[in-house]
């Protein structure tokens, strides 16, 4: 019985699940991969789940690299991906400021790494930021004034490794001095994995700074908003009871697929624990969980 109970349950028929959808999507990282290794077992259930008709999808939070980067991270892995069916944070940020029709003739701010700029280039708009600003130092002599370009129309932000106060202001100048810029994240992920040995600050911490400052809240694009799951149901024409989202984390991938209306399945292959689950502190129950995809290969035994 497929019928999502108020507390998860272990996948145990895993056939029954594939039958009752159309669509796949899958999270990247500790679903897919995990930093650089992919996952075991992984090529064997993507191919079992394309004979078997099934449309597969791969959402990433992680907006330092664009789609064009990310199906060339497929290619080495030995995945066969197609671009069109990779929605980065990146992306989103892009495929946001097209669907509002955002000026061609204003500019974006950006506090984040080359997979913004390369995504907000393709889409045509012009923008400013990125690494280089990394480099930049404020001396403060007194009466210093930072100058800042009046035509930034929205600042976007995601995780940067150059992240500095320089931007931070630059940011804050652009949006506080212009109450119609737009101030968009491309996920607030808490912490990362960078390597394995010990969890990272995420692109929620740069996010933060920026809402410190503003006292504005941003527009997410990333998961768990609801814009990508509305973006690519329309685009492939899908109906969101249609779709199983697949992920490794609670706050973002489960309740990502949950405010879309999708089932969802929790694996444990990444950041989530059992414990972590079952925690009594834990509000976000998935329809099902199970320890990776490739459990998909032999149902019976999830
Ligand atoms: N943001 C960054 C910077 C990351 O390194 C990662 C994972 O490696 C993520 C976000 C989360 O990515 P995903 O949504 O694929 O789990
Ligand atoms: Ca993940």
């Amino acid at each position: 019985n497929l019928t999502p109970r108020a507390t998860t349950q272990q996948l145990e028929n895993a056939d029954q699940l594939i039958d009752s959808v159309e669509t796949f999507i899958f999270d990247c990282d500790g679903v897919i991969w995990k930093g650089d290794k992919l996952i075991e077992g992984v090529p064997e259930t993507l191919d079992m789940l394309r004979a078997k008709g099934k449309r597969l999808v791969f959402v990433t939070n992680n907006s330092t690299k664009s789609r064009k980067q990310y199906g060339k991270k497929f290619e080495t892995l030995g995945l066969s991906v197609n671009e069109e069916e990779i929605f980065a944070s990146s992306f989103a940020a892009a495929a946001y400021l097209q669907s509002i029709d955002f000026p061609k003739d204003k500019k974006v701010y950006v506090i984040g790494e080359e997979g913004i700029l390369k995504e907000l280039e393709l889409a045509g708009f012009q923008y400013l930021g990125g690494p280089e600003d990394g480099k930049r130092q404020i001396e403060l002599k007194p009466g210093f004034l930072m100058e800042h370009d009046h035509d930034v129309g929205a600042v976007v932000v995601g995780f940067d490794r150059y992240f500095n106060y320089y931007k931070i202001q630059y940011g804050t100048l652009c949006i506080r001095e212009n109450p119609g810029c737009l101030f968009i994240a491309t996920n607030r992920d808490a912490v990362t994995h960078l390597t394995d040995a010990q969890e990272w600050a995420g692109g929620g911490s740069m996010v933060g700074a920026l809402v410190g400052s503003t006292q504005r809240e941003p527009l997410v694009v990333g998961k768990p908003s609801t814009f990508m799951m509305d973006y690519l149901a329309d685009k492939f024409g899908i109906q969101k009871s249609q779709i199983c989202m697949v992920g490794d984390r609670l706050d973002t991938d489960i309740l990502f697929g949950q405010n879309g209306g999708c089932k969802t399945l929790l694996v444990l292959s990444g950041v989530t624990s059992i414990s972590m689950l079952e925690s009594p502190e834990n509000k976000i129950q998935p329809d099902f969980y199970t320890s990776k995809i490739s459990d998909f290969l032999s149902p019976k035994a999830a």
